[in-house]
């Protein structure tokens, strides 16, 4: 069953507000395309639009941050009020992962939570991780995109299925290493993989699952065969193996952690078992690979920005960081897909399970 995933939403209102943000102005857009079909903009115009235009890319990147950090506080807030061993983690994103951003001259300084279930911080290690492993994996000329599932599994089971599969999958390296040395070929397995999890908001299951990338197809297609060796239950149609598209594999393999929306709806409770589920383990292993890339981005970032040199503190409020006479940093308003989602889309189920 497809799930909707944060990434798709985000994009989806991301596609939304930058129309909106069109439509807004389609005046000012004509005014210019008519401009430069009949006058030529007198210089004073030129130096404006030049002026205006610095400005309004740290502005816009910050509105970005500010869409993200809006997103997460709806839901983490919701999270820090359960009764979860990851409270107080929760909170450390709420109130701690970026709330104030430190300006000195074009400087803005701000701390992090690097927690998983943050979006702020999860845009931040997509890009460390892309970067990171780009280069080692495009030197892998034969790559597949390989999904291994189980059956869905109750949240009390959800913990321990995920160790299991993780130990499984380094099982299954192990043995097609030394299959391979003993027919001799010395090449050992070369691949990242991904541990992903998503709920069933019907049958109130989990779906733990890989997804990884591996040279050679024949290599891809032993390891399926080894998983369904080692999980009789599994059906077989659904381990998927196809052939990797270089950088579009890339970014569907990095682009998101955990998927926060299921048809629509945050499951509170839901998104609880699946942190805690995922906590302490690994989301990205390497094999075979020379670069092992960190999935921790720095608590502490500073970023030279194109803004106004001043020393200001910017402190969250709501839906933007505002300095304290009340200007705003980035003027991010919510549009009316991410009103409904953090507004109404919010939901709390029954799933109990054990401390
Ligand atoms: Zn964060």
């Amino acid at each position: 069953m497809e799930r909707t995933n944060i990434q798709t939403n985000f994009e989806n209102s991301k596609k939304k507000s930058s129309k909106k943000i069109d439509e807004k102005k389609p005046l000012l857009d004509t005014l210019a395309q008519l401009a430069t079909t009949y006058v030529k903009p007198s210089p004073d115009v030129q130096k404006l639009n030049k002026l205006e235009q610095l400005p309004t890319n740290t502005r816009q990147t910050l509105a970005r941050r500010a869409k993200a950090k809006y997103f997460t506080q709806s839901y983490t807030k919701q999270l820090a009020m359960l009764n979860s061993p990851l409270k107080k983690s929760y909170n450390n994103t709420y109130f701690g992962c970026s709330n104030v951003l430190f300006q000195e001259g074009k400087k803005i300084t701000s701390n992090y939570c690097n927690n998983r279930w943050c979006v702020v911080c999860n845009r931040i290690r997509t890009a460390k991780l892309i970067l990171g492993y780009k280069d080692e994996l495009k030197k892998l000329p034969d790559l597949y995109f390989c999904t291994l599932t189980i059956p869905n599994v109750p949240a009390n089971m959800l913990k321990k299925t995920i160790e299991n599969m993780l130990k499984t999958f380094g099982i299954i390296i192990k043995t097609l290493n030394k299959r391979k040395k003993r027919a001799g070929d010395k090449n050992k397995l070369k691949g990242l993989r991904k541990i992903e999890c998503t709920f069933n908001d019907v049958a109130i299951t989990f779906h733990p699952h890989i997804h990884f990338l591996i040279e050679g197809y024949q290599n891809a297609v032993d390891f399926k065969n080894e998983w369904l060796k080692h999980y009789p239950d599994a059906l077989p149609f659904l381990q998927n193996i196809k052939k990797a598209d270089g950088e579009g594999t890339f970014i569907e393999l990095f682009k998101y952690y955990t998927k926060i929306i299921t048809n629509n709806v945050m499951y509170i409770e839901a998104l609880d078992v699946i942190f805690r589920a995922m906590r302490g383990k690994r989301v990205y292993q390497p094999f075979g690979l020379k670069k092992c890339i960190s999935e921790d981005i720095d608590a502490i970032n500073a970023q030279i920005t194109d803004l106004e040199e001043a020393e200001k503190i910017w402190m969250w409020e709501e839906n933007d960081w505002v300095d304290y006479t009340g200007e705003r940093l980035t003027n991010y308003v919510p549009d009316e897909t991410m009103n409904e989602l953090v507004n109404k889309n919010i939901k709390h189920i029954d799933i109990k399970i054990q401390q």
